[in-house]
């Protein structure tokens, strides 16, 4: 059994509950014209999830995929390496994740005090199907579209924070820190609601 550590990733991108890539705005589109921000802010182009391949997508673009569900962060257990979707999730999460709001703490400084934690990249995903079914980077990667909840889509993040909740999708307020939780514990806590 393989203890797998765990990229972290920033809050959304786009919407008031965010205070991250605050600079970033929609091309202009009927749908997202009240997400736009001042004309120098980098540009996600339209629909760019479904007009582009994932390795061509710009940094802004990819780190836009994320929705911040957090449990890439949570210790997991690889149980065949050869299989990964063969893991299982614990509800324990990495020393920097904010519990409360399941975002990263630190999401810019985050290699300096967790060394293992994994940068995701285009090159990397196709050894790392152990992400949950809800992560924007799989289902790309395996030619799904995103979720209908995904903030991408409904450019309203408190509707997008709502649906993750009633989906079930999402760590925030239902893990804890590593910090104290020996290994055998971690054992003790895996965890169901992670659907990979
Ligand atoms: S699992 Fe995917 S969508 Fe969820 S926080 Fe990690 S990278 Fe983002």
């Amino acid at each position: 059994m393989i203890n797998l550590f765990t990229p972290s990733f920033p809050k959304p991108t786009l919407g008031e509950i965010t205070d991250k890539h605050t600079d970033v705005k929609l091309e202009s589109t009927a749908a997202n014209a009240s997400l736009q921000e001042p004309s120098s802010a980098p540009t996600l182009r339209p629909l760019f999830w479904q007009r582009f391949a994932l390795n061509e997508l710009t940094t802004v673009e990819w780190e836009a995929l994320c929705d911040g569900c957090g449990a890439c962060c949570l210790v997991k257990f690889l149980e065949d390496y050869d299989d990964q979707t063969d893991v299982e999730y614990t509800d324990v999460a990495c020393r920097l994740l904010d519990c409360e709001s399941g975002y990263c703490s630190n999401y810019a400084d985050r290699q300096q005090y967790v060394p293992d934690c994994v940068s995701l990249t285009y090159d990397k995903l196709v050894d790392m199907m152990w992400l949950p079914s809800n992560c924007a980077y799989k289902r790309l990667y395996l030619g799904q579209d995103l979720p209908e909840w995904h903030l991408l889509i409904t450019g309203d993040a408190v509707a997008t924070q709502h649906s993750m909740r009633a989906a079930g999708v999402g760590v925030a307020g239902r893990c804890i820190s590593e910090v104290g939780v020996g290994e055998e514990e971690l054992e003790e806590r895996v965890v169901t609601w992670i659907e990979v």
